[in-house]
């Protein structure tokens, strides 16, 4: 095997390791120096470097999928682009693409949506993410999110001033919300509830009482429910996915984060919407005025295609095949000496429980790296719930699956 020289293999997630020059960094402002970078995204943009140097890596860290974009997807944006389509559009997006959303919500979700006050176009579902922390907290607030959760949610909050506050979900209750734990968490400082579902790192799909927890909690607490549905078209094993907008209970109080980044592997086009109440809306829009004007117009079109139109066979044989994958990676990794691991609910990440391996997330992460040319995503990155587990991305390609999973066995052998 290649041995690279360069870059460091770390794969740690400290605060302050910007790529800033040192001698610039007491120029920055403290919320950047004290953020800690993106460990998925990090380790990701690690394996392209290697890559690049011709180090043949295996990459299980990205949430991203092996497939392209389906063809009729990017069509739509081409033809757009080259009929004229490059200029600006309402900051609130266009309202074709805002049509389409609300035909989906209804398709899919059983939410019926006015896509002239209640949705907004967003470039990826971070920026939702963003829209939304800005729109409902002021300096100070807290905002309760799942630990482990997923790698953004933390930052962004403090980015605006807010107070990320991890509720753990526990292996052994399956890494579902445990309503004492969650009261128990409330101050009066608290303004919204992050959730991610199906769950970015564990897996886990919510069923409607496992959502009715929070809905519990955030009626009697008066809060915003910001949900990241973002891997909602795919739950496994004949499970359904449930928009939390539609338990009762929840009206005027749930912002709803979508995207396309990866159940229609569209995670370079930067696009996705929000749906939300009115007035969330109308103060996202005036938000999305200053900081991005709008989401790319020419994307929008391509997105309106890929929510509008039912998906047809080449996304819903790739669902299916995604399934498959899952499965076979679990079981393999499941396999590993010290190792366990189920299959997840939904979504496409294996969450291994490596704590018998006598190694910690960061160690094995950086060995398996470093001297196997495995890259996967420590817990550890996901909050202090996530010590002892690994997350490895099940969507890339058959041949990838198997030479990652001998790699691995080599490593823990
Ligand atoms: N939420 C979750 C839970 C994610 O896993 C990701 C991508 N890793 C995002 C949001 C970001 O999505 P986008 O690429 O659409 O900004």
């Amino acid at each position: 095997m290649m041995r690279s020289e360069a870059p460091s293999m770390a794969v740690t997630n400290e605060p302050g390791s910007t790529t800033t020059q040192a001698g610039d960094q007491a120029k920055l402002a403290r919320r950047i120096l004290e953020a800690p970078t993106s460990a998925t995204v990090r380790i990701a943009d690690l394996v392209k470097t290697l890559q690049a140097q011709g180090v043949d890596v295996v990459d299980f860290s990205a949430g991203r999928a092996v497939e392209d974009t389906p063809e009729n997807i990017c069509r739509a944006a081409a033809d757009a682009m080259m009929a004229g389509d490059t200029h600006q559009t309402m900051a609130q997006g266009k309202p074709e693409y805002r049509a389409a959303c609300a035909t989906k919500l209804r398709r899919e979700n059983g939410i019926e949506a006015d896509p002239e006050t209640e949705i907004i176009a967003t470039f990826g579902c971070k920026n939702g993410l963003a829209l939304a922390v800005l729109t409902t907290i002021d300096p100070g607030d807290e905002v309760i999110i799942e630990d482990p959760a997923f790698v953004s949610y933390a930052p962004t909050i403090r980015f605006f001033g807010g107070v990320p506050v991890p509720v753990p979900l526990e292996s052994e209750d399956g890494h579902r919300w445990r309503e004492e734990a969650l009261r128990a968490a409330m101050t009066d400082r608290t303004r919204a509830i992050l959730f991610c579902s199906p769950h970015n790192p564990t897996g886990v799909v919510h069923s409607p009482e496992d959502l009715d927890v929070i809905v519990r909690v955030a009626r009697d607490h008066d809060l915003y429910v910001i949900s990241d549905e973002i891997y909602e078209r795919t739950p496994w094993d004949g499970r359904k996915h449930t928009s939390i907008a539609t338990r009762p209970g929840m009206e005027g109080r749930s912002i709803t984060l979508m995207g396309l980044t990866k159940t229609a592997s569209m995670g370079g086009w930067r696009i996705g919407f929000v749906y939300a109440p009115p007035p969330v809306i109308s103060a996202m829009v005036t938000l999305q005025q200053h900081l991005a004007t709008c989401a790319s117009s020419f994307i929008q079109v391509g997105a309106a295609v890929a929510f509008g139109e039912e998906p047809g066979p080449v996304l819903t044989d790739t669902w299916r095949e995604w399934e498959e994958r899952c499965q076979f990676m679990c079981l393999e990794v499941d396999m590993l000496p010290g190792v366990s691991c189920t299959p997840p609910d939904g979504g496409f990440y294996a969450w291994a429980d490596i704590r018998g391996t006598g190694e910690t997330s960061e160690a094995l992460a950086e060995r398996l790296l470093r001297d196997h040319h495995v890259a996967v995503v420590p817990g550890s990155a996901f909050g202090t719930r996530g010590e002892g587990f690994l997350r490895i991305t099940c969507v890339r390609s058959w041949d990838e699956l198997r030479e990652g999973i001998r790699r691995m066995k080599e490593a823990l052998s």
